[in-house]
């Protein structure tokens, strides 16, 4: 089913500007600026990359190589805390002043907060959490988003600039390009003290970020006692990846601090191993774009196998040990 809703803003302007990124997680930043450079050069246009905070200037230089064709630094001791009023403040004026057509914002907790306040001082259409972008004949960017519990893919048109957009890692690859060079501008603005204030600070307790790992054995509900993941852990470990889980997992037993799907992370590995997960559509819209989905569920019907690309129906109990082995005989 596609489903199309148009935002109309009227008053755009027929210049091509350039196609911004932003985001404080580097991988994402990365791989925005290739998603970027890949836009700019079907509308004629120039990428770059936009920082903002305290000690920034000097990562602006090596932006080229990831596709930057400028880099827009902001770099001021007032940005050392993140503050969505500020960071929005200090991007909309850079917006202002340069124009671009598009700001690429991370979808992560940070720029989905960031994302509509900018918008909103821009008076500018914002879609979140976008898995495709694209330009039209009219040479308007259309973005995907999963929608209805993730049940569609809408397609959303852009009528008027700027247009922003948050995206999620690995929707794009990040590519290097070795001789690029970028243009670094030095920006000023002025912004007042943000109304919330840190207080104070922790460390989150956590290994290597899900939406980064090459393969993800996720446990479902069909795990039965807490001490049964560390079956999962070895085997994620075996393959140098990591364990994930379904919602009731995190959100109702507290085994983790977060869950993979439409209310949780998007994950994207190259190897998605579900363990004793159903699949339903609220799991299925988080992973869906793994490349090789491999799922074990004692249940023949359960919808997962409609989605898997190997399934294997039996007690997760004895085909995980069963892995386990076949794979410690081969790494000796
Ligand atoms: C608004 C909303 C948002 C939601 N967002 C999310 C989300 O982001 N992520 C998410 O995961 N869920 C989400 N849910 C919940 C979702 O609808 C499902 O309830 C959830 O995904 C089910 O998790 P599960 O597959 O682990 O458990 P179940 O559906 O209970 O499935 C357990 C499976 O394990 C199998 N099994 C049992 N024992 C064994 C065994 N020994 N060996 C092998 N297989 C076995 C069973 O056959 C069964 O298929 C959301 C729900 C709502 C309403």
């Amino acid at each position: 089913m596609r489903l199309c809703s148009r935002r109309a803003f009227s008053g755009g302007s027929e210049i091509v500007g350039e196609i911004w990124a932003f985001s404080e997680n580097v991988e994402l930043l990365h791989e925005l600026l290739s998603g970027a450079e890949e836009l700019s050069k079907k509308l004629g246009a120039s990428s770059a990359a936009v920082l903002v905070g305290d000690g920034v200037r000097e990562v602006a230089e090596e932006l080229g190589r990831y596709g930057a064709d400028k880099v827009y630094v902001v770099d001021d001791p007032a940005f050392s805390a993140f503050s969505p009023e500020a960071y929005a403040e200090a991007i909309a004026q850079l917006a202002k002043q340069f124009e671009p057509s598009a700001i690429l914002v991370g979808a992560t907790k940070r720029g989905k907060e960031l994302a509509p306040r900018l918008a909103a001082r821009l008076d500018a259409g914002c879609a979140t959490d976008c898995v495709r972008l694209e330009i039209d004949e009219g040479g308007r960017l259309v973005v995907t988003r999963w929608a209805l519990g993730g049940n569609i893919a809408a397609e959303e048109v852009f009528l008027k600039k700027p247009w922003v957009a948050t995206i999620p890692l690995r929707v794009f690859e990040k590519r290097v390009f070795e001789e690029k060079k970028c243009e670094v501008v030095e920006s000023k603005v002025s912004v007042e003290k943000p109304k919330a204030v840190v207080v104070e600070s922790k460390k989150k307790e956590a290994g290597a970020p899900l939406e980064l790992a090459r393969v993800i054995v996720s446990a479902g509900a069909g795990v039965k006692n807490r001490e049964d993941l560390k079956m999962l852990e070895e085997l994620a470990q075996l393959l140098d990846g990591q364990v994930g889980c379904s919602r009731p997992l995190s959100a109702d037993y507290g085994w983790f601090p977060e869950w993979i799907g439409l209310s949780g992370k998007k994950v994207k590995p190259d190897a998605y191993i579900a363990c004793g997960i159903s699949g339903q559509i609220q799991h299925i819209a988080g992973m869906r774009d793994s490349k090789v989905v491999i799922a074990i569920n004692s249940d023949p019907n359960a919808p997962i196998f409609k989605v898997c690309d190997y399934g294997v129906v039996g007690d997760l109990y004895q085909v995980v040990p069963a892995l386990i082995e076949l794979l410690k005989k081969r790494k000796k």
